[in-house]
């Protein structure tokens, strides 16, 4: 399995490329402001990437999605109850000029919990983990989990964004559909390093209540 990282703007937002060695068939998970940058890796690893699929909707994990679908004739994955959020992206880039003119783009396919998503041989689970966002999934390969804003290295996702609920709802979203997986496999968050299931089970701040709020 291909798996490569480009990490963009100034929230370092990263953007997986995942595709099969052989076929050269790819998806494109959650392209922001390093789309330029994203395309050409497409091209000179000679990849046929024609699915966009998004974690979520928050701009800088959507600002790239237009220029995407356009560049690839890509169409773009989404889950249904993200739709608030990726209409409020207008609103979103008013509020950065980083992302100033992010167009809406149109969603030609709804992705729901238990979907499955096929590169090559490789077949990815999707999974409903509301909580950053309403809509928020993550996409489950064997040994290889993309969790959006989901989870982080030693974080979790913030709940008080556009889209976000409560860290009930987070927390119980983590620890039904994440830490239920096997301890090594690994996990590629929307921002920061790859980490694992265990390390995140043993020692995430916000996962084993080591944590005081005061
Ligand atoms: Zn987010
Ligand atoms: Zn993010």
């Amino acid at each position: 399995m291909i798996i490569e990282t480009v990490i963009g703007g100034s929230f370092f937002t990263n953007c997986y490329i995942v595709a099969d060695e052989e076929s050269r068939e790819g998806i494109l998970i959650d392209p922001g402001a390093q789309v330029a940058e994203v395309l050409e890796l497409i091209e000179r690893l000679d990849l046929k990437v024609e699915r966009i699929i998004n974690t979520h909707c928050h701009i800088d994990h959507l600002c790239g999605v237009q220029e995407a679908k356009d560049a690839l004739g890509a169409e773009f994955y989404l889950h249904e109850l993200e739709l608030p959020v990726l209409q409020d992206i207008p609103n979103a880039a008013g509020r950065f000029p980083e992302f100033e003119g992010t167009e809406v783009p149109e969603v030609e396919h709804f992705l729901a919990e238990g979907d499955e998503v096929k590169v090559g041989p490789y077949t990815a689970r999707v999974v409903h983990t509301p909580g950053h966002t309403w809509g928020h999934i993550c996409l489950i390969f064997d040994g290889h989990v993309f969790d959006g804003d989901t989870m982080f290295a030693g974080s979790v996702g913030r709940v008080d964004l556009t889209g976000g609920s409560s860290m009930e709802e987070l927390v119980r979203s983590i620890k039904t559909k994440l830490l239920t997986l096997p301890d090594s496999w690994s996990v590629y968050s929307g921002h920061g390093p790859v980490t694992t299931i265990g390390v995140e089970k043993r020692s995430n701040p916000f996962l084993t209540g080591g944590l005081i709020i005061l």
